[in-house]
Order: structure tokens, then sequence, then C-alpha cells
């Protein structure tokens, strides 16, 4: 579907509407306004991709926003590593920007505030001014501190700044109406005093502002046309107009602010509070675990940019919360994979095969394709010899008839090479098979075009010859919970749902050719699923991720429905 196609969702409809009504096309802007205190997820790539495919659509600048206000829990690390990930996901920013680079604006327009009687200097503790906030049905009490002078707010806030005062013992409110309807209303709190360094503008600061004071304001400056954020903010909507209201005396840009749902991904976890609490409690190796639903995660696991894209565009845009499956996910990883993914061999579960009419001490390489879905990737060698390995799930002593693989008596082809039928097996002390006879067709050899190359047999095998197969750590991924929706139980902690098998590491033989993999690479390993080269790969040691099965389950999902 190009994007010309794609029917508008309701934000281009109201931005369709403003373009109708005369906004000009050129003053479009828009931004994505991360809080660098943990790596991006696969929700945010919900909102990279609206918002910069927002740009693309009208060809505007989309700034990079660091909401970087609470210096308690950002941190530069983070910061780096959502500029990776914004990056990666294939998008360009027009400018980078803090919300830290406008403390002073927006210090200079508190003050203004203060002066025209519209916020004051609040000196209670949280406590009292909690117990004053009323309920959606009862009206707040006003503060004993609200109808401070001028004089003595300019003074007392000035004092915040200069560092005068420990946290807690003041706050700046801005002074709206303590029985509003919309309890966010109710004199909201504008800065505290937090004596805490900040990983850009260090100790320069000791109050920092409040997010609706910050993020209309900022949006302001940038000269954002439109502010998209998640529904939680909806309420929000009235008073990021009246902080508006306050400040923008031109005829400049007036930011507009419009809500779309979050996006919940089923049997994980998307919100970066409940992310870092398994990082710090050690259910997951680091952010860019693959079992993350992280940005970085999920590209160490092997998808592809282009994969999380489709799979934001194929979710769209809602205005109401819903659970996507994750095998959604997992059906756009695997059909771009399908597509551009090099086809190679790999045994997972090795069972010893002894070609028994091979002879001893031979070799031979057979040409195999590269990817049957691509023309121009060409192909490769694979060597095979008298003695191979296959997937002991592959070989039966007898089975019926539905088991289109290795067993007594019967043929199976072996991928890119010949046609073999098992002839007896060998067990060890336990009953268990350790070795499978078999026979080969000489002549049934893969494209070699003869005769008995195009006999029919039922089932095809994946295998490697075992003198030149190359070992490598796998490992297998499962999902991280065992609940499809762990952190919506009332009287549960999500961490309870953890699934305790979600990594399995095991030992694969490979083909040769993949001697010289590079991280990040990525293929299909036939009949098993996508893998990708991990970062713990060395030159010793080779490490793959299975990124995703071959089977979909997706599709499944959708015929039943
Ligand atoms: P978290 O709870 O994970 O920290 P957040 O909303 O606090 O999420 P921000 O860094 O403030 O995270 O988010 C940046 C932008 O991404 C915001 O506009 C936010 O609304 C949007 N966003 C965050 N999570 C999701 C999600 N699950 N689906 C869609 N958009 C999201
Ligand atoms: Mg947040």
């Amino acid at each position: 579907m190009s994007e010309s196609e794609r029917s508008l969702n309701f934000l281009e409809h109201i931005i369709e509407e403003d373009l109708k009504n005369g906004f000009p096309k050129d003053q479009l802007r828009f931004r994505f306004p991360p809080e660098p205190n943990g790596y991006l997820h696969v929700g945010h790539a919900s909102s990279i991709c609206l918002n910069f495919g927002l740009g693309l659509r009208y060809n505007a600048p989309v700034n990079l926003r660091f909401d970087d206000t609470n210096p308690a829990k950002e941190e530069q690390e983070y910061v780096d590593a959502i500029k990776r990930d914004v990056e990666w996901l294939g998008y360009e920013w027009s400018t980078e920007r803090y919300a830290s680079d406008y403390f002073q604006q927006l210090y200079d327009w508190a003050v203004f505030l203060i002066k025209e009687g519209k916020a004051y200097v609040d000196s209670q503790t949280s406590e009292e001014m909690a117990t004053q906030k009323g309920s959606p049905t009862e009206p707040g009490v006003e503060s004993p501190f609200r109808d401070r002078s001028v004089a003595e707010n300019l003074a007392l806030f000035e004092g915040m700044k200069s560092g005068d005062f420990e946290e807690g013992k003041h706050v700046l409110r801005a002074k709206i109406d303590m029985s509003s309807s919309n309890m966010l209303m109710r004199d909201p709190i504008m800065y505290r005093v937090l004596h805490k360094e900040h990983h850009r503008t260090n100790t320069d600061w000791c109050i920092y502002p409040m997010y609706d004071w910050t993020h209309g304001e900022s949006d302001y400056i940038e000269q954002v046309s439109h502010s998209l954020c998640t529904l939680e903010f909806a309420m929000h909507r009235e008073l990021y107009d009246w902080f508006l209201d306050q400040v923008v005396k031109d005829e400049k840009v007036r930011p507009k602010q419009r809500e779309f749902a979050r996006r919940n991904l089923s049997h994980t976890v998307v919100s970066k509070r409940k992310l870092l609490r398994l990082v710090e409690e050690g259910v997951v190796n680091g952010w860019d675990d693959p079992r993350m639903p992280t940005i970085s995660g999920l590209r160490r696991r092997g998808f592809t940019p282009e994969s999380i894209r489709n799979f934001a565009d194929t979710i769209g845009i809602a205005k109401r919360e819903n659970l996507i499956d994750v095998s959604l996910l997992e059906f756009q990883v695997r059909d771009h994979l399908n597509k551009v993914a090099p086809r190679v061999m790999g045994v997972l579960n090795p069972l010893k095969v002894v070609i028994t009419n091979y002879p001893e001490g031979e070799e031979e390489w057979l040409d195999a394709e590269n990817n049957p879905e691509d023309d121009s990737a060409g192909s490769r060698q694979v060597p095979f010899s008298r003695e191979i390995y296959i997937e002991k799930e592959d070989f039966r002593e007898e089975a019926n008839k539905k088991f289109f693989r290795l067993k007594l008596g019967k043929e199976v082809r072996l991928k890119n090479a010949y046609i073999i039928k098992a002839e007896s097996c060998t067990k060890d002390e336990n009953g268990n098979i350790i070795e499978v006879q078999c026979a080969y067709d000489p002549k049934s050899k893969s494209g070699s075009g003869t005769e008995e190359s195009l006999r029919k047999v039922k089932g095809t095998l994946h295998w490697v010859s075992i003198e030149h197969a190359i070992e490598a750590e796998v490992r297998l991924y499962d999902r991280l919970f065992t609940d499809e929706s762990p952190d919506t139980h009332k009287d549960k902690d999500f961490m309870e749902f953890i699934n305790p098998d979600s990594l399995q590491v095991v030992t694969g033989y490979l083909e040769p050719s993949l001697k010289n993999a590079q991280i990040e690479d990525r293929v299909q390993f036939q009949r098993l699923g996508y893998f990708c080269v991990d970062p713990d790969t060395s030159p010793e040691k080779l490490v793959f991720n299975r990124t995703v099965g071959l089977r979909d389950s997706w599709a499944k999902i959708q015929q039943k429905s």
C-alpha cells in the first residue's frame, strides 16, 4: 500500500481540516518528545512513525525534543540510545532540542505570570496540598498562600531559583481555579525545588518546571503546529491551552494538542518504568536484551526497521486503547525477512546420519540457492559427505502417513543434495536413537536434471555435513510473560507473570558459509526460522538469536476471526 493510497487517519483529517481553513501548509511542524528516562519501546515506535510519517507526508520539519525536566530520572545514556533508535528506524529529525534549552525562557515567563497575578508561591507541604485538592465532584480548597503579594511571590521564587530553600519547602503554582471540574486546573504546580544535577544543565538550576508548564510552551517556542500525544493527556489539554493563553501574545503559530491511543503489545509491558524494573532486577540482560520490547531489543533480536515501521503502519492510529497481538509484529518481520534473508542450513538438535554407500573420506560441494524469493541473491556451495546431522525430530523408526520426514524404509530429499532412504538405526543402552544408517541415490542430485533427481518424494530435510559444520551458540527465545496482558491485573504485580523459560541456549551445527557472518546479519535457517548474529559474537564464538520461527500464528488468528 503506498502512502497516498492509504486512507487518512483521524489526526490527518484534523490537519487536512486546518489546511482547508487556511492554515499555511509550510507552517506545519511536528515533534517527537521522549523523556530520556529509559530506552524507547515498540509503543514509542508508533509515535515516531506517526510524527515522522506526518513530516514526510506534508514535507514538514519534525523535531526530536528531549523532555528533560526531571533530573532525578534522566541520563545521557538514554539520550544517546533514543537518538540511535530513531535513526535506526530510518527517520531524520530536523533539529535536536531539549526542554532544558528553554529553562531560562520558561523562568522568565513564570516571572511574568507572577507579575500578572497568575502564579503564586505555595509554602505548604505536599500532604497539605493534597488534602485541599477536592474530588471531581467536590471543589478544592484555596491555599492560604494564594493571595500573597506579587512582590513577596517574586522574592520567594527568586529565592527558590537561587537555592535558598530545601526541596519541598515551596512550589510555584498557577492561579487558576480551585473549583474547576477539571482537577488539573486546580492551581497546578509549575515549579518544584530539586537539588539534583541535570545531565545537561548540571547545577545551573535547582528549580525544575513541571511537564504541563513545559510542554506547550516548548511547542510554542519551536512553532510546532500539531502536538500529538497519547490519550492520558486529553484532560491536560485545557491546561495546555491555558498556559499558552498566558504567553502567546503574537501572531505566530499557536500549537494545538491532539491525542491518540497508546499502543499496547501482548505478552509484554510497554512502559519505561516497568522495563527499568526488568533490567534492574536482572530478569533480562539489559535494555537491549532480545526479549525486551525495546527498539534496541528488537534490533538485537533481528527485527528490521522496515518490519517495525510496517507494523506501526498496519495497526495505524486509534482513538481507543486496545491490545495488539505480538504475533502481528512477528508476522511483519517474517514477511520482510522472507524477501531479504539468505537461506542457510543449520541443525539445532542433531542426530547423526551415516550414508553407508557414500565413499569414506570423500566430499563434494553442492550448489545451494541463497533465496528463492530473490533471483539476484545468487547461490553458494555447501559441503556434503558421508556423515551428516539432521534434526532428531526429523527421524522416527515408524510413523503414520502424515509424517513426511525420515522413517525406516522410506525416502526423503536432503535439501540441495540427494534422496536418501533410512535402512537401520542404532540405539544407546537407554533406547535413544543415536545414529541412522541410510543409503543415498547418487543419481538424484538436486538440480542435475536426471530422471532420478526429478522423482517426487514427500519430505525435504535440512542437514549439515558433520566434518564441515561450525558450532554456534544459539539463543532461542519465547515470550517474556506468560500472560497476554501482565500489567492489567488489579491484585497481581506484572513480575508474577514472568515466563521462566523465555530463554533456551543450545549448540547449533551450521554450514561453513556462516563462518564469516557479521554482527546483525540476518539469515533464515531453513525449516527453523529467522536468526540474527548477536553482538556477543567473537572470533572464538559465533552467537545467533532466533528472531522468530517460520510458522505464522498470526495468519491463523486472522483466519479464525
Ligand atoms: P513510558 O510510560 O513508557 O515512559 P511515556 O509516554 O512516559 O511512556 P515519553 O518518553 O514521554 O514516554 O513518550 C514520548 C512520546 O511517545 C509521547 O508523545 C508519548 O505519548 C508516546 N508514547 C509513549 N508510549 C506510547 C505507546 N505505548 N503508544 C503510543 N505512543 C506512545
Ligand atoms: Mg513519561
